[in-house]
């Protein structure tokens, strides 16, 4: 009765358009929904995003969630996850895409979510972690831990965004480490992070889990932006 009154009082808004209140159990209105259109990259084992990895370092599946549309709702809300204190956009697109992984039973053998890390510089200026926020989304629904303590960040570096390709891939060359190799031992895990641009994130990532033991990657960010 209270907490009824409660919503007719304070509904619930759209976490997209923080305009239109949204039934309970669901986070983002009808009209936002359209907007933002979830690709069917998950379905193909061979797809443009797994292609960016072709030759550079072995992961079993890639895939980004959403079609991204430039000046688009969906570029509006990752500039607002990543600059606006908005950490929950993350987590309920993580939970929309999440959901659709767990239907599709074709990604049903991960073990754990890894989120690229943050320098704790840079988590400790912005309150959190970008693609940790996605991640946790994604581990809520598929029903998997999200582990942001197997893979850190030992070094910091400056912004990615006004460096060219190649000065990309020098400046994140040996930033990561792997803290517990055993406990990734011959484990699937889903490492994520927000937009995939040249890659080279998660290509180092990748590059340093591949060393430090013998696990599967399969990686899925939000969106693939040039
Ligand atoms: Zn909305």
């Amino acid at each position: 009765m209270l907490s009824k009154l409660l919503d007719l009082l304070y509904p619930r808004l759209c976490f997209a358009c923080s305009s239109n209140p949204v039934a309970k159990d669901v986070s983002i209105c009808l009209s936002c929904e359209y907007k933002i259109t979830p690709t069917i990259y998950h379905t193909m084992p061979e797809n443009t995003v797994a292609e960016r990895f072709y030759g550079r370092v072995k992961i079993e599946r890639a895939t980004t969630a959403f079609s991204f549309v430039k000046g688009g709702l969906l570029q509006q809300l990752i500039h607002k996850l990543k600059y606006d204190n908005r950490p929950e956009i993350g987590i309920e697109l993580g939970k929309i895409y999440g959901n659709i992984l767990r239907d599709s039973g074709i990604w049903s053998d991960i073990d754990f979510v890894i989120p690229v890390p943050l320098h704790p510089k840079k988590k400790h200026q912005r309150g959190y972690n970008q693609a940790e926020m996605w991640g946790q989304g994604l581990a809520e629904s598929l029903g998997i831990e999200l582990r942001n303590d197997l893979l850190i960040r030992t070094d910091y570096t400056e912004s990615q965004t006004k460096k060219s390709r190649t000065e990309r891939f020098a400046n994140v060359e040996n930033v990561f480490s792997v803290t517990d190799p055993k406990t990734l031992e011959k484990k699937q895990i889903l490492l994520v992070d927000d937009v995939l641009t040249t890659g080279a994130t998660l290509e180092a990532c990748s590059n340093t889990l591949l060393k430090s033991t013998d696990v599967f990657i399969n990686i899925v960010c939000i969106a693939l932006a040039d």
